[in-house]
């Protein structure tokens, strides 16, 4: 031990809920004796997330409380605001420093400057593979663009350290704890580092391979469903980072893992984007874009919430969202597009609702997927990209088989019929059991017809 380690420090957890490789916790253990793992229960941050989200949360705080409780400590738990309650932890304790893992939301932001003016807040990076402030163009500017931030980022990579876990811990003293709320574990996102760890690494040595053909296929399983612990740090994204190197390295012709790492890249991207231009979190990033005249109809809106748009692929999408609190990234692409691209309405309204529904609701990505799919944001696709409902059902769920998967009233449609079930004839929608107009909608909206109308409205404002 050496000398000048002062005799206890707070390891304040937020989105590092874990044990392995985790730089603040690394950091509190090189500076401290006895190092107090506190969570503090924020009001504002809980009823701004979702109860899939929040539960997502107690269940992951209760497997490390578990954990640490293995390795001689204990989690201490409080309610209220973190400064109050840091400080009230800093007496009683007597500790000395806080250190926590910096975030880079807005909230966080400002929440993490008015603690340090008045309280030994140290930061450390970890929330991404490499500190997002590293990646700059030659100028000392961020990157706006996708490819050439990828390309600096590969560039700028060094080795990565990665931390062990903790193998005991100096007893905590005796404070104060208040209990984790009860939840219901779920079962398709099971919670624990040791899950996540399980789950990255049975994908690493199977899916992944196939990663490229499957992962724009919805009834497949062919990504790794890891982004809820991506999200909580219940997974270190470091550690996912080195293991699929290691693996791209030892198995060179798998390009399949280089796209998944790109994955990677994206997540680092949209964080990136959100620290340096929080206003992003407001408005369009690109903000000629604010003067768009969005038709915000409310039926619409609901509809699509409903998944009752008369679009098999966006409804079957729009219910595996209410059912399971997550849907697969091609099916958020295609109905975040029809929201604001067929139906006109606002993509700020599609964001909202996916990060009250979302379990892995995440600021950076959510708002970089919308910005992307309004054609707003930063390297958007260009806004006379409008995808087709029916042709993006077709290639990537031909069978209907996602389809059939989430909207049951369908499930009797002919093949011919599941991706239009609008043209079965009478007799056909007799036979199957499925009326068009009683048991599923007809269309909202002709897309050709709503093609043209969003394409003559961002023609208006000269985009
Ligand atoms: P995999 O394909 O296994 O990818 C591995 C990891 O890479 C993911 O877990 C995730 O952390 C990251 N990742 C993958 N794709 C993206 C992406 N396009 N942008 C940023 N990170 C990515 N992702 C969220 O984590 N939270 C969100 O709130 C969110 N909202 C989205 C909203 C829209 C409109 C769109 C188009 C995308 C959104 N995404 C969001 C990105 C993506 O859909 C999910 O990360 C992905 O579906 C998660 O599944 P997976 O873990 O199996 O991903």
């Amino acid at each position: 031990m050496s000398a000048e380690r002062s005799p206890s420090g707070i390891w304040w957890i937020r989105r590092d809920v874990r044990l392995h490789d985790n730089p603040a916790l690394q950091a509190a253990l090189e500076h401290a004796e006895t190092v107090i793992p506190v969570f503090i229960m924020d009001a504002k941050l809980l009823s701004h997330s979702n109860p899939r989200r929040n539960t997502f949360l107690f269940e992951n705080l209760r497997q490390l409380e578990k954990e640490l409780q293995q390795l001689g400590s204990h989690l201490i738990v409080r309610r209220g605001n973190p400064r109050d309650c840091l400080q009230e932890i800093l007496q009683e304790s007597n500790a000395q420093m806080v250190f926590a893992q910096r975030d880079h939301s807005p909230y966080a932001q400002i929440r993490d400057a008015d603690i340090a003016a008045v309280l030994p807040l140290t930061l450390t990076a970890g929330i991404t593979i490499q500190p997002e402030s590293m990646i700059r163009k030659k100028d000392g500017t961020p990157y706006t663009i996708f490819t050439p931030f990828a390309r600096a980022w590969m560039e700028h990579l060094d080795s990565i350290t990665l931390f062990d876990p903790p193998t005991r811990f100096q007893p905590v003293p005796d404070l104060r704890s208040e209990p984790i709320p009860l939840s219901q574990p779920d079962t398709l996102f099971p919670a624990g580092e040791q899950s996540a760890l399980q789950r990255l690494r049975s994908f690493l040595s199977s899916q992944v391979r196939s990663y490229h053909q499957n992962r724009d296929l919805p009834a497949e399983a062919g990504t790794s469903y890891l982004s809820p612990s991506f999200h909580l740090g219940v997974l270190s994204s470091r550690l996912a980072f080195h293991e699929a190197q290691s693996l791209a390295l030892s198995v060179p012709e798998q390009s399949d893992i280089g796209t998944w790492i790109n994955e990677l890249l994206w997540r680092e991207f949209f964080i990136m984007i959100l620290a340096n231009f929080p206003r992003v979190a407001k408005g369009p990033f690109r903000e000629k874009f604010t003067s768009l005249q969005w038709n915000n109809d409310e039926q619409g809106f609901s509809a699509w919430k409903k998944g009752l748009t008369g679009y098999p692929f966006v409804d079957a999408g729009m219910r595996q969202l209410q059912e399971i609190g997550w849907m697969h990234n091609r099916v958020r692409m295609v109905a975040a597009s029809f929201l604001c691209k067929d139906l006109l309405v606002n993509w700020q309204w599609g964001e909202e609702w996916f990060l009250q529904n979302l379990i892995d609701g995440d600021l950076a990505a959510n708002n970089g997927g919308w910005q992307w799919s309004a054609g707003t944001g930063t390297d958007a696709a260009p806004y006379f990209r409008v995808f087709n409902p029916i042709t993006q059902s077709k290639r990537f769920d031909s069978d209907g088989k996602y389809i059939r998967q989430w909207l049951p009233e369908l499930s009797s449609v002919p093949a011919q019929y599941i991706h239009t079930p609008w043209k079965m004839p009478l007799d056909v929608q007799q036979d199957c059991g499925c009326m068009i107009g009683a048991h599923y909608p007809p269309p909202l909206i002709d897309h050709a017809t709503a093609r043209q109308r969003i394409l003559s409205a961002y023609r208006q404002m000269n985009a």
